[in-house]
């Protein structure tokens, strides 16, 4: 059984600008977060037919791996992860660990084999032998988007705007599809990628008023700098909230930097929701260990 905690937290007034977090908290804390949301209606599709397991991608600290990999081992379904990079093989990650401690198949892809997905050989050759439900990288499909949709409640909609992490997107696009006419909606990109604002701006209803701020991305996924650290450190000291650092601590950091700079004019009484990631500290540690580098306290 998988049970969901929300809780709002009050952040204060930084300038003239109320902050609230929500956070969705998860009995499991893989699930903590928007994969679990992103999972949910993908599982009730598996459910309408006679798979054998579910299938999925990522790479060798994904959120969505790990949640995957959670959620089938509650539900008792095989599940069958393919990872970037045949490295991965033989040295360990704390996500990898998990995927194998919670019963995930995993196959290791070489980085050409994992950019072709499907088209690859070895995928090709792997899924003929099994008939199995495919959830895409991130869990970004129509279900995913639909169980996003879920993540803004009534209680959120008396906002001036909604803030949130942009990985895919899919997380933006099932919120645009919650919130209320009068709201804003704001994204903070995770990643270096030009094509994820053509794919917001070709897929979200015109009616949408929506900005994606592109300044916060640290150079792309999974990169990131001692000042985005040591802000994330000071954060959790302050507020007793954990962020992750490839999505959510982007988005707090840009926050009270647009906020503090003058540069935040998207409502005085703002939301943002913390979409997890929590399981990435650890990997995040492990390399930073290995490199003598600033740890996530
Ligand atoms: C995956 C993820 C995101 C990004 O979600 P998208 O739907 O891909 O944009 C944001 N935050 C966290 C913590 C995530 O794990």
């Amino acid at each position: 059984m998988v049970s969901l905690l929300t809780q709002y937290a009050f952040l204060g007034k930084v300038k003239d600008v109320n902050i609230t977090i929500k956070r969705e908290i998860a009995s499991d804390l893989y699930l903590t977060g928007n994969k679990y949301r992103k999972l949910k209606h993908n599982l009730i599709e598996f459910y309408k037919n006679r798979y054998d397991g579910i299938v999925t991608f990522g790479g060798p600290f994904s959120n969505h791996l790990a949640a995957t990999s959670s959620l089938c081992e509650h539900f008792g379904i095989k599940s069958f992860g393919f990872v970037r990079g045949q490295e991965m093989n033989t040295k360990s990650n704390p996500t990898i660990q998990h995927c194998i401690n919670t019963g995930m198949h995993l196959e290791y892809l070489k980085r050409e084999d994992y950019k072709l997905k499907f088209f690859s050989k070895k995928v090709q050759k792997f899924l003929s032998k099994r008939n199995l439900y495919y959830v895409p990288e991130g869990g970004s499909n129509d279900f995913g988007i639909k169980g996003s949709s879920e993540i803004v409640g009534s209680f959120d909609l008396k906002f001036d705007a909604i803030c949130l992490a942009v990985g895919t997107g899919g997380t933006m696009l099932g919120a645009s599809r919650s919130i209320s006419n009068d709201q804003k909606l704001i994204g903070f990109l995770s990643v270096n990628d030009k094509s994820r604002s053509n794919y917001i701006s070709n897929s979200i209803d015109s009616s949408i008023d929506y900005t994606l701020i592109t300044e916060f991305t640290f150079g792309g996924f999974g990169k990131f700098n001692n000042e985005l650290i040591l802000f994330m450190n000071s954060f959790k000291k302050k507020y007793k909230i954990p962020l992750d650092p490839i999505y959510t601590g982007k988005v707090l950091f840009g926050i009270f930097t647009l906020i503090n700079n003058h540069n935040w004019s998207w409502g005085k009484n703002i939301l943002i929701i913390h979409t997890g990631g929590l399981q990435g500290i650890d990997g995040f540690n492990f390399l930073q260990k290995k490199k003598g580098g600033l740890l996530l306290k």
